[in-house]
């Protein structure tokens, strides 16, 4: 059974102070790793940096720094790859980034940056000696031309070096056995986690799916809805909803679980314990 965390850089001091405590009680469920998300624009790449340093030095856990290569120049990257390497980090989730995550940057021009991802997962394992992770798509990347084409591109990450793949969240358990189906039959066998998104906010989480391509199954709204604006009872069906996704996974020998804590620690932690995933000890 393998755990990991997925957290984002606090954006001020408040989000810093919460952070710190998600950290804290979160820390005690003994993941394998947490990461850190980053924006596709080199601005947040030095709060990304932040974040790991941070973690590295308050707390015994190893940390995966995200990193999205669509506006880095290959200088930035060299830099910033060996500011991670003198931190002792060795993997990295290796990612393309969307360009609409950081407005009024300009694109950088092409030969500046990795034409895709292949070649971005290839260099950091070869030349720069990372592990690479990367991204799956279980209902497939909203810019992929098919599904088939969104695999073969997994495939191609997995040649270049990649053994491990997080998916992006799903709402039912079958979109992700699916996949994983798919994904033997292509002959890609790297290690494949499910991305877990426990619902703290449904018009949050909606307004995500639409903008990753993540499917809502029909009806599934409504099991939120009927709660109107009851936080407790709201807070009850997230818990519920993820803990039902993970059990079911388990059944079909899914053992290892990525949670998108977005820096919010209870739901996630009243999940790994209805599921006694790593139990403080
Ligand atoms: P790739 O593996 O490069 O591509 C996935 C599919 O999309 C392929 O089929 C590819 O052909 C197609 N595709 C992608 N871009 C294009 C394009 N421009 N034109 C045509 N086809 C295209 N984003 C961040 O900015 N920061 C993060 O920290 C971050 N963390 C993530 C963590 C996980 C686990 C996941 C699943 C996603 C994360 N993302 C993050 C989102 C990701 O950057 C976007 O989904 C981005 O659009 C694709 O990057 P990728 O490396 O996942 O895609």
């Amino acid at each position: 059974m393998h755990l990991s965390f997925e957290f984002f850089p606090p954006k001020n001091d408040i989000g810093a102070a919460a952070f710190a405590t998600t950290l804290r009680n979160l820390e005690a469920l003994r993941p394998d790793f947490v990461s850190v998300t980053c924006g596709a624009g080199g601005s947040s790449t030095k709060t990304t940096y932040d974040t790991v340093q941070h973690i590295r030095n308050t707390t015994a856990l190893h940390v995966v720094p995200h990193i999205a290569y669509i506006r880095q120049s290959f200088t930035q990257m060299t830099r910033l790859l060996g500011d991670y390497k003198n931190l002792g980090v060795q993997q990295i989730v290796a990612l393309r980034g969307d360009p609409a995550t950081v407005k009024n940057e300009p694109e950088l021009p092409p030969g500046e940056t990795y034409p895709n991802t292949v070649d971005f997962v290839l260099d950091l394992k070869t030349r720069h000696g990372f592990d690479p992770i990367v991204s799956a798509y279980p209902d497939v990347h909203p810019l992929a031309l098919s599904p088939q084409q969104d695999l073969d591109h997994l495939k191609r990450k997995a040649e270049a070096g990649a053994t491990h793949a997080i998916t992006q969240f799903f709402f039912t358990a079958d979109t992700f056995l699916r996949f994983r189906d798919k994904m033997r039959i292509a002959g890609i066998n790297v290690a494949l986690t499910p991305g877990i998104l426990p619902i703290h906010n449904l018009t949050q989480v909606l307004k995500f799916a639409t903008s990753c391509g993540a499917k809502i199954p029909e009806g599934f709204t409504s099991r939120f809805e009927r709660h109107g604006t009851d936080q407790n009872a709201l807070f009850e069906e997230g818990v519920a909803h993820a803990t039902e996704l993970c059990q079911t996974l388990r059944r079909e020998g899914v053992e290892d679980f990525h949670f998108y804590t977005l820096n919010r620690g209870a739901m996630t932690a009243r999940v790994c314990g209805a599921l006694k995933l790593n139990p403080p000890s």
